[in-house]
C-alpha cells in the first residue's frame, strides 16, 4: 500500500528531526473522528486509515511529529514542555496554517471537532 511507505518515510523524518530511535510502530485504523492517537505504553501511533490520503506530507509530517513529541516526553498533555519542542520545529504560524488547513479538510468531510488529534 503506498500510503504506508509514505507515511514510514514521514516517521523516519520526524523521529529524525526530534532525535528519537527507531521505537515507534504505526497502525492505520479506522476512527470516527481522530486523525492520528498514541498510546505512550506501547509506543504506537495510531493513523485514521480513512483520512489519510486525504492529507499532503507536510500535514502528516505534522501529525506524526504532534504524536511523537507526546511520546518524546512521556505525556499526553499540551503543556509549555510540549509547545517547547513543538516550536522548535514548527513555528506558531506555521502551526496555525497547518492545523487550519486539516480542519478544513475534516469540515469538508463533515466532521466537526476539536480533538482531532491526541
Ligand atoms: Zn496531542
Amino acid at each position: 500500500m503506498a500510503e504506508r511507505g509514505r507515511i514510514k518515510k514521514l516517521l523516519e523524518q520526524a523521529e529524525e528531526a526530534l532525535g528519537m530511535n527507531n521505537r515507534v510502530r504505526i497502525v492505520l485504523y479506522p476512527m470516527k473522528y481522530k486523525v492520528a492517537s498514541v498510546s505512550l505504553k506501547s509506543k504506537i501511533i495510531r493513523i485514521n486509515r480513512n483520512f489519510v490520503s486525504d492529507f499532503d506530507d507536510k500535514e502528516l509530517y505534522y501529525v506524526l511529529v504532534h504524536e511523537l513529541i507526546h511520546i518524546k516526553i512521556a505525556s499526553l498533555s499540551h503543556g509549555e514542555k510540549f509547545y517547547e519542542v513543538l516550536n522548535r520545529l514548527f513555528s506558531l504560524d506555521e502551526t496555525e496554517e497547518i492545523e487550519n488547513g486539516i480542519v478544513k479538510k475534516l469540515l469538508g468531510a463533515g466532521i466537526s471537532t476539536k480533538k482531532w488529534l491526541t
